[in-house]
């Protein structure tokens, strides 16, 4: 496990107040509106934070440049994506993203019924951060 997977884990524990005030923490620390790809909706909206909150579909669409990989966030909360998660997703998106993509079907059998295949109880044992699917 590793640490952001570790985090997620922790938050699952907390209290909603103690969750909310250990993102608040981790949010203050976001640099997204210094950045060139951040718009004028996203700060009108006060959106930031992408790598927890989910990518910005309303407000950007655009990427230019992305000042993620100079912020501190990633690598105190274990972030493997560091880029961009205001177009691509948050990291538990993009975990998941890449875990589906791990295990794509043979061309012509994506249309089975995945129960078939061991049920979802059992894909859920390896969504990251141990969430629900
Ligand atoms: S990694 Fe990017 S989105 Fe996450 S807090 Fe830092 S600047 Fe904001
Ligand atoms: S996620 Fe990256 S590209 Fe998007 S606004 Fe934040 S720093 Fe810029």
């Amino acid at each position: 496990m590793d640490t952001f997977e570790r985090l997620v884990q922790r938050m699952m524990q907390m209290p909603l107040a103690e969750r909310i005030n250990t993102l608040r923490a981790e949010r203050a620390k976001c640099i997204c509106t210094n950045c060139p790809t951040f718009t004028e909706c996203a700060k009108n909206l006060e959106q930031s934070f992408f790598c927890f909150t989910g990518m910005s579909i309303i407000c950007i669409s655009h990427e230019v440049r992305c000042l993620c990989p100079t912020c501190p966030v990633p690598l105190e909360t274990g972030l493997l994506h560091t880029a961009f998660y205001c177009t691509r997703g948050d990291e538990k998106a993009r975990r998941y993203d890449q875990f589906l993509a791990s295990r794509q079907e043979p061309a012509g059998r994506g249309d089975e019924d995945p129960g078939r295949h061991g049920g979802p109880g059992k894909d859920r044992q390896h969504l990251p951060g141990g969430e629900e699917g």
